[in-house]
C-alpha cells in the first residue's frame, strides 16, 4: 500500500472512515488559529464572586474556607444556563411515529482553579490531579441517580473551541439516554470482546506500544497517542495501560499520573501549535445504576470496554463534506503529527 497521497482509514471504534490526505502535509505552522480572547469585565467564576453563581455542588477548599466563599481550589456549580433540568421524570412516550422525553439531567461546570489567567499547561501537576479527582467525584455522585444512563465530562478550552468564559473550566452533562458517539464505541468494544474476549482498546494499546509510530508521550501507569484513524490533525488518545472500564474507580495515585500526561500532551500542544483552543472529551462506562433497564444492559461493560480521554486542537474546521457523509479529512497524517509532538 503506498504511504504517498491519501488514505482512508477505518475507524474501528466509531466504526467509520477518515480520510487522512497526507499530501497535503500540513506542519505545525501551517495552522492559523484566528484568536479573539473572550475578555468579560466581570468574571462569575473568580474568587469572591461566589454568589454569583448558583448554590455550589461540591468543592474542594482550603481548611478554614465557608461553602459559597473563597477559599477553594476547585468548585463545582450548576450551570446558570442549563441545557437540561434536573428534576422530574424522563416520561418517554411516544407522538405518532416519533418519540420524545422530558429534557432530564444534569448540567455542571467545574472551576478549575481561583487563578482567571491560569492554564490547565501552567498548573502544577497536583493542582491538575484536583480537578481530575473532582471530575471522578462528581462521576461517582451522579452515577447513584438512575434516570442518568450517561456522563459526559468535557472541556472546551478557547472560543474558537466553544469555551464562552475565559476562566479555566470544564463542564458536566448528564443525560437520561446513551449519546450515539459513544453507544457506537460501547457496541464495538462489546463485539470485539464477544468474540475474541479480550478488550478492544487494550488491544489496540498493545499495538500502539509495539509499533511506537504514533506514540507521543508514555509512563508506566497512561499512554497517550495519535489515533491510527485522527479525525483532526494532532488528536491524541489518552488511556491507562492497564485495564479499568470506569473512571470513578480511578485513585488518587492514578489520577496523578494522568494530570502529569495530561500536562505534558497540553504543553506539547501549546509549543506546536502556539497555545491553541482544544477539547477534550472524557469516555468513560455509562451508569450502571439506571432503573428501569433492559436484559443484558452493558453487562459485560467491566471486561470490554476501557475509559480513555479524546483530546483535540482545534485547527481546522467542520464543513458540509464533514456535515454530509459523517466523514473528516485529516489533513496531517497521525504519524507525522506524533513526530513533530514527540520532537519537542
Ligand atoms: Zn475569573
Ligand atoms: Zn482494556
Amino acid at each position: 500500500m503506498s504511504e504517498q497521497g491519501s488514505q482512508y482509514r477505518y475507524d474501528i471504534l466509531q466504526k467509520r472512515w477518515v480520510i487522512i490526505a497526507s499530501e497535503r502535509g500540513k506542519r505545525p505552522q501551517d495552522f492559523a488559529v484566528p484568536r479573539e480572547e473572550v475578555e468579560t469585565v466581570f468574571c462569575p467564576f473568580c474568587p469572591g464572586h461566589e454568589e454569583k453563581t448558583p448554590p455550589e455542588i461540591a468543592a474542594i477548599r482550603d481548611p478554614g474556607g465557608r461553602t459559597n466563599g473563597p477559599g477553594w481550589r476547585v468548585r463545582v456549580v450548576p450551570n446558570k444556563f442549563p441545557a437540561l433540568r434536573v428534576e422530574g421524570e424522563p416520561e418517554r412516550e411516544a407522538e405518532g411515529l416519533y418519540d420524545r422525553m422530558n429534557g432530564i439531567g444534569a448540567h455542571e461546570v467545574v472551576i478549575e482553579s481561583p487563578d482567571h489567567r491560569s492554564r490547565m499547561c501552567d498548573r502544577e501537576v497536583d493542582d491538575i490531579a484536583l480537578t481530575l479527582r473532582m471530575y471522578r467525584d462528581r462521576l461517582t455522585d451522579l452515577m447513584r441517580d438512575q434516570r442518568l444512563k450517561y456522563i459526559l465530562i468535557f472541556k472546551n478550552s478557547g472560543s474558537a473551541a466553544g469555551a464562552s468564559l475565559s476562566h479555566p473550566h470544564s463542564q458536566i452533562i448528564a443525560t437520561t439516554v446513551t449519546p450515539r458517539t459513544v453507544a457506537l464505541e460501547l457496541n464495538s468494544c462489546r463485539e470485539h470482546h464477544h468474540i475474541k474476549e479480550r478488550c478492544l482498546i487494550c488491544d489496540i494499546i498493545k499495538q500502539e506500544l509495539g509499533s511506537r509510530e504514533r506514540l507521543v508521550t508514555i509512563d508506566d501507569r497512561y499512554v497517550a497517542f495519535c489515533p491510527y484513524a485522527a479525525r483532526f490533525p494532532f488528536e491524541l488518545f489518552i488511556a491507562p495501560r492497564f485495564h479499568q472500564h470506569d473512571y470513578s474507580k480511578a485513585s488518587d495515585h492514578d489520577l496523578r499520573g494522568l494530570a502529569a500526561v495530561l500536562r505534558d500532551v497540553l504543553g506539547r500542544y501549546r509549543e506546536a501549535l502556539d497555545d491553541p483552543p482544544y477539547n477534550f472529551i472524557l469516555h468513560t462506562s455509562p451508569n450502571a445504576n439506571v432503573r428501569p433497564r433492559r436484559a443484558h444492559y452493558w453487562d459485560t461493560i467491566e471486561f470490554d470496554f476501557h475509559w480513555h480521554m479524546e483530546l483535540f486542537p482545534r485547527l481546522t474546521r467542520v464543513a458540509g463534506f464533514e456535515w454530509g457523509t459523517g466523514f473528516y479529512i485529516n489533513p496531517t497524517s497521525p504519524e507525522d503529527a506524533a513526530r513533530y509532538l514527540r520532537s519537542l
